[in-house]
């Protein structure tokens, strides 16, 4: 996918906070914090969005969601509390097509969303 902008992070050809990465996902800070910490956790492989997962998935799935806990402990927030989010599609919300765990932290945050 030599145009989606998170393939492009991933394959550095352009510039991210990283944050983590493994053989599977990387983390890199958000480019618009909405909160003190704002990590995003990504698959190196594109998936446009989490509805596109499969079965065979299931580690990739699992990776990401005990990284997004790894951003917490590596951010200090991990006992104070933090939210994940995965927008999906049009009226979830998403604006990036490659699918990423939003690691939100860092101040006490609403609910419900908007
Ligand atoms: P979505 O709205 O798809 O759930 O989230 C996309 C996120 O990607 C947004 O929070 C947005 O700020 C972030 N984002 C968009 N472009 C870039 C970028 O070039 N670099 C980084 N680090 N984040 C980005
Ligand atoms: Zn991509």
């Amino acid at each position: 996918m030599s145009e989606c902008l998170f393939c492009k992070i991933v394959a550095r050809t352009i510039p991210a906070a990283l944050v983590y990465e493994d053989d599977l996902v990387v983390a890199f800070d958000d480019i618009n914090p909405q909160a003190p910490t704002h990590t995003l956790v990504i698959p190196r492989k594109h998936v446009t969005s989490i509805a596109e997962l499969q079965d065979s998935d299931i580690e990739l799935l699992g990776r990401l969601m005990l990284t997004g806990n790894k951003i917490a402990k590596l951010k200090g927030i991990t006992d104070a509390g933090y939210r994940f989010v995965v927008n999906t599609g049009a009226h979830g919300g998403q604006s990036v097509f490659h699918l990423h765990l939003h690691v939100l932290g860092g101040r006490h945050l609403a609910w419900p969303p908007g």
